[in-house]
């Protein structure tokens, strides 16, 4: 057994603010006390529920004002969202794209559907997404520019076409540097926004950083579609792409049947918007109980010796989608422990995903150092995090 305290200390916090008598606490649910059922009714009642129908155009819209994105095209998961980003940005077969490891499979999927390779880099220790100064040097090293004006990874030959930072678990990356690299390299920035609606980078949205940017409203994110995902772009000919390539690339016509080329069908059906609809009215509310959760977390740990509560990034407003525990000193026996005893008692507790880097068909990627990767893998444990579990908070005080 480990001997360290901190297991029963973490459960016996949890118990004094999280009731987990009736059942357990789970890491997020959603929530649905909006309009849910009657935007669903509608849809019912009017026989609107596949791919055509007025919430899918109404949510593009809502989403657009709410990101303050020029452009957006409501998909069928975050997945497929990122793989159309990739697509759009005009990443090839055989180029490679730089993406963190410490990811969501997701992210180097999306890279492999494009016939492209990953190209695994490291983190910062407080965004948790990509260090953009350590992938400065890096590129110094690597980074070769080529007669067509674009740079190669001087060891596989490869082009370097874009990258995608992801904001972990909601926390912003420092994009500000990230941005110059891209300028300087001359990739595309392709945000991986999944987890990070409602969180900004010096008051702006995620998202509208990138050249193109990825939603995703899974059942687990802050605001949920059942499955569903989004494309943000500035640019209005890449929007018009990716609707393009998320519609079998059908041409408009009143009967016709015409494609013009191999295309997907991403579209997200009516009645996901029309939760998606409900949802987003409501995600003001669940922003807010989310940030009075994490402050609650924060003043409840503060005493703890060796293990804190993960905060936002400088510059940065976070949706606190998902809170986590880290510890001073990565040990991860110790996580592990924490995480025995936490899911032993009924609240839910998970490690970060493993990273990219040790998964079996991703360990042979093109890698940088990623030091900074595993010390999170060791020390990072996500907890608790439904909105609605502020309300428990409050009944106690
Ligand atoms: C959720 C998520 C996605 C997309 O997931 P879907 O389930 O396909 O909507 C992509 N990247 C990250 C980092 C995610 O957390």
């Amino acid at each position: 057994m480990y001997s360290n305290d901190l297991p029963n200390q973490v459960v016996s916090i949890f118990r004094g603010i999280l009731s987990n008598e009736t059942q357990n606490v789970s890491l997020h649910e959603p929530t649905f006390k909006g309009n849910e059922w009657k935007y669903i009714k509608e849809c019912l009642d009017t026989g609107w529920v596949s791919s055509v129908g007025a919430y899918v155009d109404r949510f593009e819209r809502d989403l657009a004002a709410f990101t303050g994105s020029a452009n957006v095209v409501a998909v069928v998961n975050g997945t497929a969202a990122l793989h159309i980003c990739l697509l759009v940005a005009g990443v090839q077969p055989e180029d490679e794209v730089l993406i963190p490891s410490l990811t969501f499979v997701a992210t180097a999927n999306a890279v492999t559907y494009c016939g492209a390779i990953p190209h695994l880099i490291d983190v910062a220790g407080d965004t948790l997404g990509v260090d953009a100064s350590k992938l400065g040097e890096y590129l110094k090293e690597i980074a070769v520019i080529q007669q067509d004006g674009r740079f190669y990874n001087k060891n596989t030959g490869r082009r370097l076409s874009a990258v995608v930072p992801m904001h972990t678990f909601g926390h912003p990356v420092e994009l500000e540097g990230l941005m110059e690299l891209c300028e300087k390299y001359r990739l595309v920035l392709v945000e991986d926004a999944a987890e990070s609606l409602g969180s900004y980078y010096k008051g702006k949205h995620t998202g509208t950083f990138g050249h193109i940017a990825a939603l995703s409203f899974n059942g687990n994110k802050i605001i949920t579609t059942g499955g569903g995902g989004a494309i943000l772009t500035a640019n209005q000919e890449w929007a018009r792409r990716a609707k393009h390539l998320t519609t079998t690339a059908k041409i408009p016509h009143r009967w016709l049947f015409i494609h013009d080329e191999t295309a997907y069908n991403y579209r997200l059906p009516n009645l996901n918007a029309a939760l998606g609809c409900a949802q987003l009215e409501q995600l003001p509310l669940f922003l807010d109980q989310k940030r009075k959760l994490a402050a609650q977390y924060v003043q409840k740990f503060s005493g703890i010796p060796g293990i804190s509560v993960v905060q936002e990034p400088a510059h940065s407003t976070s949706n606190y989608w998902l809170n986590a525990l880290r510890l001073d000193a990565p040990d991860i026996n110790l996580r592990d422990s924490i995480l025995e005893r936490t899911n032993g008692s009924g609240f839910m507790t998970r490690p970060t995903w493993t990273p990219m880097h040790k998964l079996e068909m991703y360990k042979a990627s093109p890698q940088m150092d990623l030091s900074m990767t595993e010390k999170i893998e060791s020390s990072v444990i996500n907890i608790p995090s439904s909105p609605t579990l502020v309300n428990s908070f409050y009944k106690e005080e």
